[in-house]
């Protein structure tokens, strides 16, 4: 791809001014030097928007104030304040390598590129947002805002999620970036992306680097980035049985490798179509001899990245000398339910329960 000197030099040039005369995007981490608060925040804000991050990053920092007491935390009480954040691998992940910094690392945080990106769960992106924000590091973030920018501004119709684009991406917005004053440039590319070259409708008229735009001044706005992958949605069925006795409620962990990992839930039986109360009954009373009746309680849809999940919610009193199928699980009293994470369709169900 050809892109003149000028044209780099202008947007890095313009992006710093902008940064430091009209950027005033506020949020919690801003300007944070503390690598295990910056770490923090990144591993919240993967796949998360940034409002929708504040309240867990101050709740974390504020439970945990440094890594050695978020290592020392059990999983539960981390699983609970992650608990509606989703990808639930992530907070896993998290526990791991706060573990590993304080136990095998005295608790400092590597202050090179390579060290960080060693630790589990950090990626370059992360890398690059902690090494240049804590440690003044030479590198530059690449994500969906990066891509998004430079795609519009130079014109870019590379695939950004292609071998070849991300190889493209990565060289060119570590050429543009100003490295005497890394964490400055990188946050002001994030913000801009966050803030004036959003997804839809972008702020050009406001936009510090609009003069040479090619997306803007060639009508490519709406087309670019380009990504050629499309990943199919899977859909899936999920039926969950409040099993009650008296006042106790059936509750089972997951620890597949599969969605919510680590977290709690209701007996559920998985189909691959959606099915009636009579066939889930009947499937039901195949493992075990229930004599009680199912209730339907209602049907709710949620959408992750790549599912769409389909979610049926039903109740049955039994007996707690019957164990529901798949002695997996346990009785927990109503009363202590709020001890444990669950995903939030199920967090939805039973507050509407009453039982939260
Ligand atoms: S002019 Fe518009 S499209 Fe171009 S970089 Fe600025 S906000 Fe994005």
């Amino acid at each position: 791809m050809e892109t003149d000197k000028g044209q780099k030099a202008f947007f890095t040039k313009r992006l710093m001014q902008w940064h430091d005369t009209e950027n005033n995007r506020s949020l919690p981490w801003k300007e944070e030097k503390d690598p295990y608060r910056i770490w923090l925040s990144e591993i919240i804000l993967q796949q998360t928007r940034s409002e929708q991050g504040r309240p867990y990053y101050l709740n974390f920092t504020t439970t945990y104030p440094t890594i050695q007491d978020l290592a020392d935390a059990p999983d539960e009480a981390a699983f609970r304040i992650w608990q509606g954040l989703g990808y639930y691998n992530r907070c896993k992940n998290m526990l791991a390598t706060a573990r590993y910094i304080a136990h095998d690392l005295g608790g400092k945080f590597p202050q090179s590129y390579e060290g960080l990106l060693a630790l589990k769960g950090i990626g370059p992106y992360t890398a690059a947002a902690i090494g240049s924000f804590a440690f003044g590091l030479p590198h530059a973030v690449v994500d969906g805002n990066v891509y998004r920018v430079l795609s519009r501004y130079f014109g870019i119709e590379v695939p950004s999620d292609s071998t070849e684009g991300k190889k493209l991406f990565f060289e060119l917005a570590n050429e543009l970036l100003d490295k005497k004053r890394s964490a400055a440039y990188n946050q002001a590319i994030m913000d801009h992306g966050a803030t004036v070259c959003t997804p839809a409708a972008p702020k050009c008229h406001i936009c510090p680097v609009q003069e040479k735009c090619v997306a803007y001044h060639n009508g490519l706005i709406a087309l670019l980035p380009v990504r050629s992958k499309k990943q199919a949605v899977r859909n899936r069925y999920f039926n969950y049985i409040l099993f009650t006795s008296g006042d106790d409620v059936w509750i089972m962990k997951r620890d597949g490798k599969d969605i919510w990992q680590n977290l709690y839930e209701l007996y559920l039986y998985e189909s691959d179509q959606t099915i009636t109360k009579q066939q889930l009954a009947k499937k039901i009373k195949e493992s075990v001899d229930i004599s009680s009746e199912l209730e339907y309680e209602g049907v709710l849809t949620q959408r992750l990245t790549h599912q769409l999940i389909e979610i049926k919610f039903y109740s049955m009193e039994i007996s707690t000398t019957l164990k529901p199928p798949e002695n997996e699980g346990r009785w927990v009293n109503q009363s202590m339910l709020k001890n444990f994470a669950f995903p939030k369709s199920i967090v939805s169900f039973l507050e509407k329960k009453l039982y939260f």
